[in-house]
């Protein structure tokens, strides 16, 4: 068997432990006779795997005891809706920072609901760069303030959290969820569809404050208020139960084999500064971020020749490296490194990278 090294941005690799896990445990889920797939969501078994998943999840984020853990379907695009329906409440407007294709899907789902108005944006330069964000131009009226924390299309992150006092913060942490320690009590709602770093694809996690609980408009569908999920424990309908079950082993690998997200952020740091480190001093290769907004998660990089860039990315997946095309609007190429990207996989990556330099030179 020889494995890939998969840099896409979503879905994404998964830890090597996880899926040997969870390949022993196909066919007979801990002598039950089934594989979890196949099991009822009301069983006692299966109610024994969502409740250490989300204790897991607690005890990893460390998620403060007035938070409710939801898990859902719909994927992150669907909270793009349930967070204005849920929370444009009282004033019926809230600020948006426009940092990528994310944060602008979200802010366009947001206008049909209410006011929805753009506090920033990157959009001059391709999103290259966070925004900085001037407080004064904040809503103190606001039901919220949102942002997109890590850009997976164009490979920024916000440098620092916006001081929004009493608006609640909402965050899109699709693309950097588990990467590194998160003080949740800062926001209002945390989301993330886990396909990236969480789990595999089909499973939304959301966090929300508990007093964000509760307030759906009317018209809101019963799928789409938190509520629902809320007083149900996520099971008012069929959950995602693979997914659930698969992002435990994620939380289990985290805990057991990395030892905790400040563990896991030292080797998200370092993965990431080998492969800066090449970019900064290459004379093919350059970065397409500003050095202050770079995400640690997806580093888009170019050679400024589309017939080069076309090159690299066939050379390199005959080598073993794929789904380094970068997204169409920037062009070039993405490494997506999320957490279960081994180190070698980046070393490697970067000695291929070398190679080509010099060969192309
Ligand atoms: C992938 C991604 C999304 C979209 O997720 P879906 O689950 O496909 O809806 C939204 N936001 C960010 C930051 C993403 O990386």
């Amino acid at each position: 068997m020889s494995r890939v090294y998969n840099f896409s941005a979503g879905p994404s690799m998964l830890p090597e432990w996880v899926l040997k896990k969870a390949a022993e445990e196909m066919l007979d889920y801990q002598g039950t006779g089934q594989s979890v797939m196949e099991m009822s969501h009301r069983s006692k078994e299966y109610e024994a795997i969502i409740t250490e998943c989300e204790a897991l999840l607690r005890e990893i984020l460390n998620i403060p005891d007035n938070y409710k853990v939801l898990f859902l379907q719909g994927g992150a695009s669907t909270q793009f809706a349930m967070i204005p329906l849920n929370l444009m409440n009282k004033s019926g407007k809230a600020d948006y920072v426009i940092t990528g294709q994310w944060a602008k899907k979200a802010y366009a789902e947001a206008q049909k609901y209410g006011t929805a108005n753009v506090v920033a944006s990157s959009a001059d330069k391709t999103f290259s760069y966070i925004p900085k964000l001037d407080p004064s131009k904040f809503d103190k009226e606001a039901d919220y303030f949102y942002i997109c924390l890590n850009n997976t299309i164009y490979g920024t992150k916000f440098p620092e959290l916006p001081d929004t006092g009493n608006v609640p913060l909402v965050c899109d942490f699709s693309s950097c969820a588990l990467s590194e320690p998160i003080d949740v009590s800062k926001f209002g709602i945390l989301y993330a569809g886990a396909q990236k770093n969480m789990s595999c694809a089909g499973l939304t996690v959301v966090i929300i404050r508990e007093d964000l609980v509760g307030h759906a408009r009317d018209m809101t569908p019963t799928m789409l208020d938190y509520k629902i999920h809320v007083e149900n424990g996520s099971m008012y309908n069929t959950p995602p139960t693979y997914a659930i079950y698969i992002h435990k082993l994620v939380l289990e690998w985290l805990k057991n084999e990395i030892g905790g997200l400040e563990n896991m952020k030292k080797i998200n740091e370092g993965k990431a500064a080998l492969l800066y480190d090449f970019l900064d001093q290459s004379k093919l290769f350059k970065g397409t971020v500003e050095k202050d907004s770079r995400s640690l998660m997806n580093i888009p990089f170019v050679t400024g020749d589309e017939e080069m860039d076309k090159k690299f990315v066939a050379e390199a997946k005959k080598a073993g490296f794929i789904n380094l095309k970068g997204h169409r609007t920037v062009g070039g190429m993405r490494a997506s490194i999320y957490n279960a990207m081994p180190v070698e996989g980046v070393k490697a990556l970067v000695a291929f990278m070398e190679k080509f330099e010099k060969e192309n030179a």
